[in-house]
Order: structure tokens, then sequence, then C-alpha cells
């Protein structure tokens, strides 16, 4: 096992699309880290580059205390998944997971034991026998991941690891995913394009866009103070309301209402200053239309959109022409129509100004 650390990693591909950008990461021993971002921004090219599939164009890859930028793939003791599987169409289930155990000549009892119980922990033991011809989708993506954490290595990359799984399925594959990676206590790099399995998942996170990383920081740290309104924007099942402000004292003015400063960013701010005002709708509590005069501190709009997220309603205010959506408990929600005002929790609330979080 080891750390994995970046160094002004590099990828222009031929034809000059820059896919990494100089990329300074460093990954400690034993980490489940998540790369997460929109299409097109370098995760696979990052986990390509890591397991040296990809050359780097410049910069370094250090797995451990070695530099591995002109190792050949075989030679870097990392162990991926990939999104086609790769598996061997002639073998069963427990042969395809055993595979590299045998290159690595461990005994036949003993590799069938370890493919045996990672598999099962996959929930595959009732597929043994089966060839991947034999299996869906999801059963061969389970087999795959079952392949890599069945063997010894210092890292493990998985590129989408849980993209082929249905969504119950998905959500107890990240619960033992999580487990036996935590049990293995082997380096975990893996790309995702669901923020939510990201911030379930990972130790820590990081944010690509456009090959740079925007963000780097647990999943909670992502969530709660996005370093900039690209992250702000890309990260929550809802993004976050950003809405143009100008400092006024303690107040923001923001779509014709006073809002009070951020605690965050309490002091930080001057007076006059355009900024932009950021609550995720979580923080947004939303209160029918109040009683004369006591709505300072809030915006207050009209309903133009109510939608069902189960356990929850997503309201969208129009207020003077700004939208605002707030996250309202099931059985309070308002009507389409109603008038009504978002209260932002001001410990919760942060300000960016140029795009970057406003912070001590
Ligand atoms: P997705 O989430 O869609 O899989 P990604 O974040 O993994 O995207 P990459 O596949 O790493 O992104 O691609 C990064 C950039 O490099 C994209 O602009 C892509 O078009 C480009 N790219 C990827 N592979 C090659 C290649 N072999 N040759 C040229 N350009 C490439």
């Amino acid at each position: 096992m080891a750390a994995i650390e970046l160094r002004r990693l590099t990828k222009v591909y031929p034809g000059g699309v820059k896919a990494l950008d100089a990329l300074d990461l460093v990954i400690p021993d034993g980490e489940f880290f998540a790369l997460l971002g929109p299409s097109g921004c370098g995760k696979t090219t990052l986990l390509r580059t890591i397991a040296g599939l990809e050359t780097a164009t410049g910069g370094a890859v250090v797995i451990g205390d070695r530099d591995v930028t002109s190792v050949q793939p075989g030679g870097r003791d990392i162990a991926m998944v990939f999104q086609d599987y790769a598996l061997f169409p002639h073998m069963d289930v427990t042969d395809n997971v055993a595979y590299p155990l045998r290159i690595k000549k461990v005994a036949k009892a003993e590799r069938h034991r370890r493919a045996g119980e990672v598999a099962a922990r996959l929930g595959l033991e009732h597929l043994m026998d089966r060839r991947p011809g034999q299996l869906s989708g999801g059963q061969q993506q389970r087999v795959a991941l079952a392949r890599v954490m069945a063997t010894q290595a210092q890292a493990f990359l998985f590129d989408e690891p849980l993209s082929n799984l249905d969504a119950r399925l998905r959500l107890e594959a990240r619960t033992f995913l999580k487990k036996l990676q935590r049990e293995l206590g082997v380096t975990t790099v893996f790309v995702t394009h669901d923020q939510a399995e990201a911030l379930a998942m990972a130790d820590r996170m990081a944010v690509m866009e456009a090959g740079v990383i925007r963000q780097i920081g647990t999943p909670a740290e992502v969530f709660q103070r996005p370093a900039n309104t690209f992250v702000a924007g890309f990260i929550g099942s809802t993004p976050m309301n950003l809405l143009d402000a100008v400092v006024r004292g303690d107040t923001l003015e923001v779509a014709g209402s006073a809002v009070p400063v951020p605690d965050s960013a309490a002091g930080l701010l001057a007076d006059g200053e355009k900024v932009v005002y950021g609550v995720r709708p979580e923080y947004n509590a939303y209160a029918p239309k109040p009683a004369e005069g006591s709505s300072e501190g809030a915006l207050a709009g009209k309903v133009v959109i109510v939608e069902n997220l189960g356990a929850s309603h997503l309201v969208t205010l129009d207020v003077n022409d700004v939208t605002v959506q707030a996250v309202v408990p099931e059985g309070s929600e308002p009507a389409v129509g109603d008038d009504g005002f978002a209260a932002p929790r001001r410990d919760r609330a942060l300000v960016y100004r140029d795009g970057e979080l406003v912070t001590r």
C-alpha cells in the first residue's frame, strides 16, 4: 500500500487537447479518493495516467517513494477496473476473480478461497460457476471489481465502478465497496459522474474542471464550503442559489431584499462591493408571506414551481425576477402562485468574490 503523489502532472493529447494541466495532488496511503467533474474534464485521463496507460507529457507520478512516471503499467503494482471490465469469456467467475492471484503464483486453494471471500462480499457467491456471457452487465461489473479487490496491489483505480448497477444495487454496492476498501486499507482512486456516490463513499474528493482541480477536500468541506462558484454550482443534488449581491454595511442587497452578511464573510467585505451570495436550497427556510414587517432578512417572492423530492419539496420562488430555491419538508409545501419568502441560514450562507469563496 502506498500514497499517490502527482506533481505538475500534464497530459496533452496529440491534436492539442490539454486534458491535465499541471495538476498537483497528494493522496495519502489508504485513502478512498473520488474524482468528480463534468464530462470531458479529464477524470479518466488522470486515472489512466496514474496507471501508466497514458504517458504524461509533463510532471511526475509518484507511488509510495518511487517515481513511476516512465514505468510501464505492469511495473506500477496498481490494479484497475476498466469501464469495459476486460473479463475472460472462457473462464468462470471464480477463475476470473482469482486470475491475478494465479499470475502471482498463489496456490490454487488459497486463491479460490480469497476469490470466494471477496466475491461473496460483492453478492456474487451464487454465480461463481458462471461465465461472463451468462451474467448481466451489473454482475459483470461486480466480478471486475472483485477481481481487482482480491489482488494484492499498492493501489486500486476504479473508473465509474458502479455505473452499470441499478439504483438499489448501487446503494448496496456503495456500502460494501467502502467497507471492503476500509478493511483492505488499499489506497483507492475512483472516478464518478455521480456526486451522491462521491459524497457518500469518499474520504476526500477532488472536483475537476477542464484539466485542473477546482477543490480538494472531504465531502463535508466540499458540500458545505465550496471553494468557488464552479464547485458550488456543480455539487449538491439541487444546485446552490448563487445570487448577485451588493454589500450595504452589515447586510447584502439581494434581489431587492436585504439579508444579513453570512457569518463566514463577516468583517471581510467592503461597503458597496459587488459579490455573489450563495445559499443551498436545503439551508433556505421557506415560510408563507409573513405578517407586515417580519420578513426582515428574507427574500420575498412568489412560488412558481413546487417539485416533489419524496420526503421534501423543492420550491422555486420568483424574487423580483431572480430565481431562488428552498427545500421544504413534506406537508408544509406551498402551492404555485402563493406569496412566500425564503430565509437563508446565516451560518450556512456564503459569499463569493470574483468566483472565489470569501473566507478567513
Ligand atoms: P467523461 O466523464 O465523459 O468520461 P472525463 O472527465 O473522463 O470524461 P477524459 O476522458 O479524461 O474526460 O477526457 C478529457 C479530454 O481529453 C476531453 O476533452 C477528451 O475529448 C480528450 N481526450 C480523451 N482521450 C483522448 C484521446 N485519446 N485523444 C485526444 N483527446 C482525448
